[in-house]
């Protein structure tokens, strides 16, 4: 039986891009702890260059935590110094999200490395990349959640498109600070996902929400508000409970043509209303 989320709006959370980062993050983490919400997701671009410790603080004085941070530099690369680069960026962001007080660093993982045709170099790459992460982040207390993506994103932004494959990936790299972010616009679509779900148990360390759009006038950008498209949430949300996890349900939705442009305070409230109607 999945939570009442009205009653766990403590478990809820705003990833900050739903808002389409028209404030600055202080003013984002107030406005997102004032409609209640217990945790938020920032983005990279809000916080480096910036007093991350003073961010960190800011949040956890507002009453928030984190969920997430979001997220990695695109691994696969078809230089050795560029591929290392990459993975040292990622490193410098897993010592932010440490400051933070994120619990996980969400991987989106890259695609294909410029001039390249094989899948395989960049799953090889990202494996490698993703074990030393991992033990990196272990030391840090913060884990590496692997974030799989609908397979339209496979040529630019994730050679990770399956659930299961990215279970496998954890298998293979096994280390205890691995885990699974699962986001229903990338995966509501595969017929394994009851399977894959159970499967994934207690490596699940993040739960993203939104809806697909019919139809989809951006692949990228056209994220629909929960309850406005066809992904059956509820279903989704029940399996992921079942395993045990009782963490955040975050809401995550990417809209230039609509919720980008509104208020901000008016998104948050349908957010708000929408988690508890139709997730
Ligand atoms: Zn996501």
């Amino acid at each position: 039986m999945a939570r009442n989320l009205s009653q766990h709006l403590h478990c809820c959370a705003i990833n900050t891009a739903t808002l389409g980062f028209q404030t600055p993050i202080d003013q984002t983490v107030e406005c997102v702890a004032s409609a209640g919400f217990g945790l938020i997701a920032p983005w990279r671009q809000e916080v480096e260059g910036n007093n991350v410790k003073a961010i960190g603080k800011h949040i956890r004085d507002a009453g928030l935590k984190l969920s997430g941070y979001c997220r990695s530099t695109y691994i696969p690369a078809n230089d050795t110094l560029t591929f290392r680069n990459n993975i040292e960026a990622n490193k410098c962001a897993l010592m932010d999200a440490a400051i933070l007080g994120a619990p996980c660093f969400i991987m989106v993982v890259g695609g294909l490395f410029p001039g390249s045709k094989n899948m395989n170099a960049s799953r090889q790459q990202v494996k490698e990349a993703c074990a030393e992460l991992a033990d990196y982040g272990d030391k840090l207390g913060v884990k590496i959640a692997l974030e799989p993506l609908h397979p339209m994103y496979a040529a630019e932004r994730s050679c990770l498109t399956l659930l299961s494959e990215a279970l496998d990936w954890c298998d293979e790299i096994n280390s205890p600070n691995i885990g699974v972010a699962i986001d229903c616009y990338h995966i509501w679509w595969d017929p394994n996902l009851k399977r894959d779900i159970a499967r994934a148990g207690n490596r699940i360390l993040a739960f993203h929400v939104c809806d697909w759009l019919v139809p989809t006038g951006d692949v990228l950008n056209d994220r629909g508000m929960m309850g406005d498209g066809i992904i059956d949430l509820p279903s989704i949300r029940d399996l992921v409970e079942a395993t045990g996890y009782n963490e955040a349900v975050e809401v995550e939705i990417f809209s230039k043509a609509n919720w980008w442009k509104r208020d901000i305070k008016e998104t948050l409230n349908v957010c708000r209303d929408r988690l508890f109607t139709t997730v």
